[in-house]
């Protein structure tokens, strides 16, 4: 008889590794399918997504500091940059991190089929592995974990060459003298940031009134305009309708907010909007899972779909599409599966980072939401040319803003841009969590020098008992 599995987990990305590890951990039997040629571990977080933009990211912020260095008195002859070896370090950081994912497959006992997985009926899982063979998998619950892909655009059609998308960036060979980007999310905001500190000419063209549009108002402003003085354009409320290409270049042409023609040309053109949920040949058609009209499946808040012990998790869902949230939807499941009590997860708690120059991350509602929601708003501002630390990193741009409310003082979100938002962010996480208010964060001690400090400033702007400012 076939081997049993209590949990088969289908695809390696941050949902699905993570959900095995902790399902290996509260005492399941379990086995992990991934299509990705070699089980080269991961998805698209640590292959193509959240693990090499930061390493190139990295690499764009120490070049742009050492273009500074003769400021700290510190002195650099001939100062450049190896592209190719810029490419090779991130590319070494991915494998790294993919073989530490198997590692961790192993060191929990957890069964790894490298093959394309579909649901063959009621505990079945079918894997084509590599080289055409077929092997059935008997489990008594499966976790669809398939994650996402680039949706294409129709009118913008990639060619690897001048028009790209954001797995095609990451291997360019050069960099290009000049280049659009399609949007400002995340995705857009993070390849300007690397392309321009390595010298392209940048411009970030946003369908919508303002970049980085999720954040908080205020944030997008000072991001355009901290842009603006790295050099890297903004233009928003521009629909793009049509892309041309020449031997040397792009012209990308559309419509601004008042109707009036627009024209912008470069060497190269990123798309960086649109990705879909990948369920190609999943089997879905043998259970009696239901894919919503947007392409997502649909779950109730344990992540379970309508066929019974089938689950979804992470960017095949329709929450957040990040890989923190995909992990901890993981746990969720898997614990639920051993039996253990678990809660819905807070979808006003989940953290959202851009790792852009300057970093922007935030967690819980903007102050237009709140006021939106009703809440009798707050807000306390700190901003980092105050900050003795920011001024020791040279890095004085931004500021923490921490919305709050008058009634019971509650810190409803957290909105930092500026040095090392992406990391502060997580005091503001931990405090959101156990529902601090903003005069305790204000009263918590924080070391000094540190830029954390400015978010204890913030919360007591609240109050309007900023020390610093
Ligand atoms: C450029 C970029 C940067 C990003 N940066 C960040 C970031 O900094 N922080 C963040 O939180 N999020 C980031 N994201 C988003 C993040 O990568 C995703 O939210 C996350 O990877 C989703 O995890 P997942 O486990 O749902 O799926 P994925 O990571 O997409 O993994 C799915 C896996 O399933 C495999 N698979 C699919 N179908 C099958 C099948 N039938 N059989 C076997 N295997 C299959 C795939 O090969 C893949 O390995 C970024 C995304 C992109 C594109």
């Amino acid at each position: 008889m076939a081997e049993q599995f209590d949990v088969t987990i289908i695809g390696s990305g941050p949902g699905g590794y993570v959900a095995a590890v902790r399902g290996a951990q509260v005492g399941l039997k379990v086995a992990l399918v991934e299509k990705e040629s070699g089980a080269r571990l991961g998805g698209t977080c640590g292959l193509r997504g959240c693990i090499p933009t930061k390493a190139l990211l990295q690499a764009a912020h120490l070049y742009e500091k050492a273009e500074h260095f003769a400021d700290w008195g510190i002195k650099i002859e001939n100062l450049g940059y190896d592209w190719t070896q810029v490419q090779k370090r991130k590319s070494d950081v991915v494998a790294k991190n993919s073989a530490g994912v198997s590692y961790l497959m192993k060191k929990h006992k957890i069964t790894v089929f490298n093959g394309f997985g579909k649901i063959a009926g009621k505990g079945k899982v079918e894997v084509e592995l590599e080289g055409g063979k077929k092997e059935t998998i008997e489990t008594k619950n499966i976790i669809i974990a398939t994650g996402s892909v680039v949706r294409p655009i129709p009118g913008f059609e990639v060619d690897s060459k001048q028009v790209v998308n954001s797995d095609q960036i990451l291997e360019l060979e050069r960099v290009p003298k000049s280049m659009i980007v399609m949007g400002s999310g995340a995705v857009g905001v993070e390849f300007a940031s690397v392309y321009s500190r390595f010298g392209c000419e940048t411009t970030v063209v946003e369908l919508l009134d303002r970049i980085v549009p999720v954040e908080d108002a205020e944030v997008s402003k000072e991001l355009a305009r901290a842009f603006k003085k790295r050099g890297i354009k903004t233009e928003t409320g521009i629909k793009l309708d049509k892309l041309q290409k020449s031997k040397t270049g792009v012209k990308a042409t559309g419509k601004d907010s008042k109707g009036k023609d627009v024209t912008f040309e470069a060497e190269m053109f990123l798309v960086a909007v649109g990705r879909m949920p990948y369920l190609e040949k999943l089997g879905l058609e043998n259970t009696k899972v239901v894919v919503n009209p947007r392409g997502t499946i649909k779950v109730n808040e344990y992540c379970e779909t309508d066929e019974p012990n089938v689950y979804a998790i992470g960017d095949v869902i329709d929450t957040a599409w990040l890989a923190h949230l995909a992990s901890k939807e993981g746990i969720l499941v898997v614990e639920k599966i051993a039996g253990k009590k678990v809660e819905p997860i807070n979808h006003r708690l989940v953290p959202n980072c851009t790792y852009c120059d300057p970093e922007v991350a935030s967690v819980g509602l903007t102050e237009a939401k709140a006021k939106e929601e009703g809440y009798d708003v707050k807000v306390g501002k700190f901003p980092f040319s105050a900050s003795g630390k920011a001024r020791i990193l040279g890095e004085t741009d931004g500021f923490v803003k921490i919305v709050s409310e008058k009634k019971y003082d509650e810190v409803l979100g957290v909105h930092i841009i500026g040095p090392h938002a992406t990391e502060l962010l997580a005091e503001a996480c931990v405090a959101m969590a156990l529902e601090t208010t903003a005069d305790e964060l204000g009263r918590t001690i924080h070391a000094h020098p540190t830029v954390s400090e400015s978010v204890m400033e913030a919360a007591e702007g609240v109050h309007d008992l900023t020390i610093h400012i």
